[in-house]
């Protein structure tokens, strides 16, 4: 005789993936009909052993490639020598991931918050400048993301992320973005920062212009406003640079990042310029952050990052790829953007039922906003690869 909870068990075994998730899902996330098992470079594998380009990347998350053999026995050596240690002590790895990262930091900033997400990320950042000017608001831009937790969805601008969370925290405004007069006017003696992503990555992959950056670096420095890039999405060679500031030189006082930072494992940071005051014990912290595994696996990563120059690889194989998309001339399309690779394909209708026809195709790639289609590859994906996702993308844009 089996025993109810032998029967439960036997019954969910027999359950597939999708409706054993569909049963305990908090129910926040729309779900796409794919089970993703493995995956190897730009290559992901469902449970029925079918390929995909992955042109998702993890949400930017997989810039190095799956499953990168170097990254996974650092993950594996340091599971099995020590996971935890909290910041009240001192650790090998933490300490050099501290040197590894700022070797590729833009010049002047010279110390490192670390936690576990963009959004915790842009949660000490906001911490960061407040206690370091005094002051308490916040300036953000329209269509600009930063992550859903309360400090952070405050400057995030979308209202459906908003709607049904008031009230958010107080002293945030948002300004239009790329519009140097609206900031100009949005900057006072109140300020503690502006914050903006030096490409929007969720609102629909529009780049900032150098002139838009510098302008907003000088007036923050002039009225004693902190300028924080948020490079979550844009940092870790994403653009083609390893920061995507460092194409225009414009040097932040606080750097958010995550997602590609450590190779998949969760981890997110703010690099802080010598312009931040006031970090004492108690301003912030957190019990995973700086993690020995998270530490171990961003070493690997960007080691390994470095290994295959994958700034110029995301350069170069980021403008083929866009050059690709613009020769595409299906009418549905308005325009084309972005950096590096990080590309969007503004539409002239709403974007999910093409996301649908490109897994048909055997490609996975992202919206961006209601009607723009974003590719965030791996910057492993092969030009053989690239060409078959614009072909794929050509016939579903026609279809
Ligand atoms: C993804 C993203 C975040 C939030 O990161 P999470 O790891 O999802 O919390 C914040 N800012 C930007 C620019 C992002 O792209």
């Amino acid at each position: 005789m089996k025993t109810a909870g032998e029967h439960r068990q036997v019954k969910l075994r027999s359950m597939t993936t999708q409706q054993t998730e569909q049963q305990y899902t908090s129910g926040v996330y729309a779900k796409r009909d794919l089970t993703v098992i493995r995956g190897s470079d730009a290559t992901l594998w469902d449970d029925q052993d079918r390929a995909y380009i992955d042109c998702v990347g993890g949400q930017g998350v997989s810039t190095l490639g799956h499953a990168n053999p170097v990254v996974a026995k650092a993950i594996a050596d340091q599971a099995a020598t020590l996971v935890s240690c909290p910041e009240m002590f001192y650790s090998d790895k933490r300490a050099r991931f501290y040197q590894v990262l700022k070797n590729i930091l833009p010049d002047g900033l010279n110390r490192i918050y670390l936690g576990n997400s963009g959004t915790e990320a842009v949660e000490a950042a906001l911490k960061f400048a407040r206690i370091s000017t005094g002051r308490t608001n916040l300036i953000a831009t329209v269509r600009g993301f930063h992550g859903r937790t309360m400090g952070a969805l405050s400057a995030t601008y979308e209202p459906k992320y908003r709607e049904g969370f008031m009230p958010l925290v107080p002293g945030f405004s948002h300004v239009p973005f790329n519009n140097l007069d609206a900031m100009d006017k949005a900057i006072n003696d109140q300020t503690a920062a502006v914050i903006i992503e030096v490409v929007q990555g969720e609102g629909g992959v529009h780049p900032a212009t150098d002139e838009y950056l510098h302008g907003v670096r000088s007036l923050t420095a002039d009225r004693g406003a902190l300028l924080i890039l948020d490079e979550v999405q844009t940092g870790f060679a994403r653009t083609g640079r390893w920061f995507a500031c460092m194409h225009s030189g414009v040097k932040p006082d606080l750097m958010t990042m995550g997602k590609a930072i450590a190779g998949g494992v969760p981890m997110g940071g703010v690099a802080i310029a010598d312009t931040v005051k006031n970090l004492g014990p108690a301003v912030h912290g957190s019990t995973f952050g700086g993690n020995a595994l998270a530490c171990a696996a961003g070493i690997a990563s960007i080691g390994e990052m470095q290994r295959l120059d994958v700034p110029r690889m995301a350069a170069e194989k980021g403008e083929y790829m866009r050059e690709r998309l613009e020769e595409l001339n299906a009418p549905v399309i308005r325009e084309v953007r972005g950096k590096g690779l990080l590309l969007g394909v503004e539409l002239k209708s709403k974007v999910a039922p093409f996301l649908k026809g490109l897994q048909a195709e055997g490609v996975l790639a992202l919206p961006a906003g209601m009607n723009v289609l974003r590719f965030l590859p791996p910057a492993v994906i092969t030009h053989e690869q690239i060409d078959r996702v614009i072909e794929a993308t050509a016939r579903v844009l026609a279809g």
